[in-house]
């Protein structure tokens, strides 16, 4: 995979700890922030971080049209945490916020509760086994619809999707030492 170029939005929230991730995949990141950054990725990856702020700032400096164009030509997109809840078509329970709209999910932000704001855990994947997972202040997944297919689910939540070239987790790979997630997402270039 070496030579491929991902890009990892980098407007807000933990896009650091995604780049280190991927170097030692052996492939090298580039942080987008603009719509000629993303014509030159291969492959998107939206961060964990606020998901309201992303949102706002997305929009702000017009990547959200380019994005959704991008989504729609097929290029694999994957987003941690809050990038869950921005390519969720749905966000339940809360009012509703700037996102992309892309994903035949519904989540429900915050979802844990206070007990559990943050935790890690490990959790078995379809198709990879198992992981490590670091949950902070996590969405799940209520609902999916469409061609949407549920990878993996903790304490009967779900809390990994995938939906032809999207991924989501609510969960953190990058805050551990498991590179299995970021791997999965690089076989989508393939
Ligand atoms: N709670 C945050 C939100 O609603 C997401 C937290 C995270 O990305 N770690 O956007």
């Amino acid at each position: 995979m070496a030579g491929r170029k991902i890009g990892i939005l980098a407007l807000q929230g933990a896009f650091v700890e995604h780049e280190a991730a991927l170097l030692k995949c052996g492939v090298c990141p580039s942080e987008v922030r603009t719509s000629r950054e993303l014509d030159n990725v291969e492959g998107l990856i939206i961060p964990g971080g606020e998901s309201t702020t992303i949102g706002k700032l997305m929009q702000a400096y017009n990547l959200l049209e380019p994005i959704r164009k991008r989504s729609r030509e097929g290029m694999p997109i994957w987003g941690t945490c809050a990038g869950m809840i921005l390519l969720a078509r749905e966000i339940v329970g809360m009012e509703q916020i700037i996102s992309l709209n892309l994903m035949d999910i519904a989540v429900r932000r915050n979802a844990y509760g206070r007990q559990l704001e943050s935790f890690e855990t490990e959790l078995q994947v379809e198709g990879i086994n198992h992981c490590r997972g670091v949950f902070i202040r996590a969405p799940f997944v209520e609902r999916v619809w469409g061609n949407t297919q549920v990878l993996s689910t903790y304490q009967d939540k779900i809390v990994m999707v995938k939906e032809n070239n999207l991924l989501a987790t609510a969960f953190h790979p990058e805050l551990t030492d498991d590179p299995s997630i970021h791997q999965y997402f690089l076989e989508m270039l393939k």
